[in-house]
């Protein structure tokens, strides 16, 4: 096996407490590298299309990557993959914390965790050692709480820990895993893992993680630290949060359900106010140096005393979309999701929704249990989130994700902004196109990570003409694809520019850490990672008619702000799909030709 990898992977079966050692095939690790590529290779041969979300036959599979745990910078990604309880269909997911780095340094590359516990389990795994617990004392604790119980009752100190709220252990089709205060938020992992009668793992491995020349990677180490001083130290110093003004400046800014693009309260809830009034101390992932995450306080007024890192898409979507320009609420809204364990973006939509809906008059306070659900109300934004934890109201309805509510209300899905039941990020696609392409061919779903980040291209840059039509497939292809490759190597994308991990990656540091000459082929690794995840798609009946826009978009333009009037027509939107779809090798309904599939090897590889 090449350096960097553990070589190993852990299954564990949760219906029989047993588990078994298999090795990490070379020739896989060649064609996907490891974390994103390889769990959706596990995801392809073990999870079948028919295969339901929240049934025993669905399985987690946590996957790090070749520089996962290494000395390098920031090396704290792994990855998860399993069938979404939210889309009901393909979900990867990335996360950072110290759960990664020890699974490795204790001897495995991956964890696969599949069949049901019969009561609430928690796993512990020392060094190769796994070992069962009894949860029933935990449930319906908090995913934190769950976290210190865990790490008491192991023992050691600096172990990495996932759990799950009792969100979570309720099927809340949007409850997310908490990991070391980090989060597999999208998706509803945390659901899955409520499925299968696990409330969390943790793990400490004591070996170090071999790489090919130790010299180099120190050297390489030393260049990127000095990198990131001046590179990321905007991260350092307001976090994902910076980007607040710069969407509302430009009218992209998501407000009041997507019904306008510029907030007017922003300057009460952007990175300078949340620095001023609320910041305590910045919080790091395993080996970062950059510290992107932002604990904040709230110190006086109705909130006082709530805690949490919200990041720039939390505020966006608690703030503007819900109206709601309290920072102090946002930070509370924030805290109760990590307790409950429900992901921000996710409830930061339905609570949106929920506003508009009663604003209109479609539903009442019969609906809301008695909260005055008007946008700008912070309490009502709290309650609602209470409502969808606990399951209770119109929370029921808002548990199952937009997919389901879409089902059961045909009649609202002009309100409802997703693509393939994930529902959009703090970004409002009318105001710069690309973007809208990002949402509706990410491969799990509106995403603005894996559909590829133009922000800074379509924005910032000065390179594109924001409403352009033409290029914009290029360039959202060559930000997934990156992100694809990224993803699969176990390093964060805010560090990676240190690295050289761009469209066309240069530099030495896969060759430092695996002693294979993995660089040149990163990108044709990336496309053929983003193909068999279509591949996947395909085979659970996605097509073009899933890729689409929501009507919100297409049909409603922005009211109000820079970019008053903006809308993206289908025709428009039509335009850049299947110039994309052409980029891709895919038919004009989205399908991989089989000329496709064997250009990148997915013949071999699939079967
Ligand atoms: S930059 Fe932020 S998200 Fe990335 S590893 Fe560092 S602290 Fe974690």
């Amino acid at each position: 096996m090449l350096k960097g990898y553990a070589g190993k992977v852990l299954r564990v079966d949760l219906t029989t407490q047993k588990s078994s050692v298999e090795p990490l095939k070379q020739r896989e690790v060649e064609l996907l590298l490891g974390g994103r590529g390889i769990a959706a290779k596990y995801y392809h041969d073990e999870i079948g299309p028919k295969v339901d979300a929240l049934s025993s036959e669905n399985k987690i599979i946590f996957m790090t990557g070749p520089l996962t745990g290494t000395a390098l910078v920031s090396t704290t990604k792994f990855q998860l993959s399993t069938k979404s309880p939210e889309t009901r269909m393909y979900l990867c997911s990335n996360c950072g914390g110290d759960f990664g780095p020890q699974l490795k340094k204790a001897g495995f590359d991956g964890i696969i965790v599949e069949g049901k516990a019969k009561k609430l389990t928690w796993l512990s795994l020392k060094d190769g050692t796994l070992e069962f617990h009894d949860a029933a004392a935990w449930k319906g604790f908090t995913s934190t709480r769950t976290l210190e119980e865990m790490r008491a009752a192991f023992g050691e100190t600096k172990a990495g820990a996932i759990a799950i709220g009792p969100a979570g252990e309720r099927l809340v089709r949007i409850a997310y895993i908490n990991v070391d205060e980090r989060a597999f938020g999208r998706g509803g992992p945390g659901a899955v893992m409520g499925s299968k009668n696990l409330k969390g793992i943790i793990v400490k491995g004591s070996s170090e993680i071999e790489v090919a020349d130790p010299d180099k990677v120190a050297a390489i180490r030393k260049a990127a630290v000095a990198d990131l001083k001046t590179s990321r130290a905007n991260h350092t110093k307001f976090g994902t949060p910076q980007y607040i003004e710069v969407l509302n400046t430009l009218g992209c800014l998501p407000t009041h359900n997507f019904q306008t693009a510029t907030f007017e309260g922003t300057d009460k809830i952007d990175a300078h106010a949340m620095k001023e009034r609320y910041f305590e101390k910045n919080y790091a992932c395993y080996r970062c140096t950059v510290a992107c995450g932002k604990m904040c306080v709230v110190k006086d007024g109705p909130y006082a005393g709530a805690r949490a890192r919200p990041e720039f898409e939390t505020v966006g979507l608690f703030g503007p979309n819900c109206g709601v320009s309290d920072f102090g609420a946002i930070v509370k809204a924030n805290q109760l999701c990590d307790e409950f364990g429900i992901d921000t973006m996710s409830a930061g939509n339905a609570v949106a929704l929920t506003m508009e809906l009663y604003e209109k008059g479609l539903i009442t306070k019969v609906d809301t249990m008695g909260i005055d659900a008007r946008f700008g109300n912070p309490e009502a934004l709290i309650g609602i989130i209470g409502l969808i934890a606990e399951r209770k109201g119109i929370g029921d309805l808002l548990a199952e994700g937009m997919y389901g509510v879409k089902r059961v209300k045909p009649e609202w899905r002009r309100y409802i902004l997703d693509v393939k039941g994930m529902p959009f990020a703090a970004y409002d696609p009318r105001g710069f196109t690309g973007n809208a392409l990002t949402n509706g061919t990410s491969n799990r779903g509106a995403c603005h990570n894996v559909g590829g980040w133009t922000i800074r291209a379509e924005l910032q840059s000065g390179k594109y003409d924001r409403y352009a039509l033409e290029g914009k497939a290029a360039l959202v292809k060559g930000a997934q694809d990156s992100r694809a490759y990224v993803d699969s190597i176990g390093m964060c994308t805010v560090v990676r520019g240190a690295f050289s991990f761009s469209e066309n990656p240069t530099g030495e540091v896969m060759e430092a850490v695996t002693g294979h000459p993995f660089t040149p082929k990163l990108m044709e690794i990336a496309q053929r990672i983003y193909c068999m995840e279509r591949v996947i798609l395909n085979r659970e009946g996605i097509r073009r008619k899933d890729d689409l826009m929501p009507d919100r978009i297409t049909k409603e333009a922005i009211a109000s702000g820079p970019t008053k009037g903006r809308t993206l027509t289908a025709e428009q939107y039509d335009f850049m799909l299947d110039d994309y779809y052409k980029l891709r090798g895919w038919d004009a309904d989205g399908v991989v030709t089989e000329e496709t599939r064997k250009r990148w090897g997915l013949t071999e590889l699939l079967g």
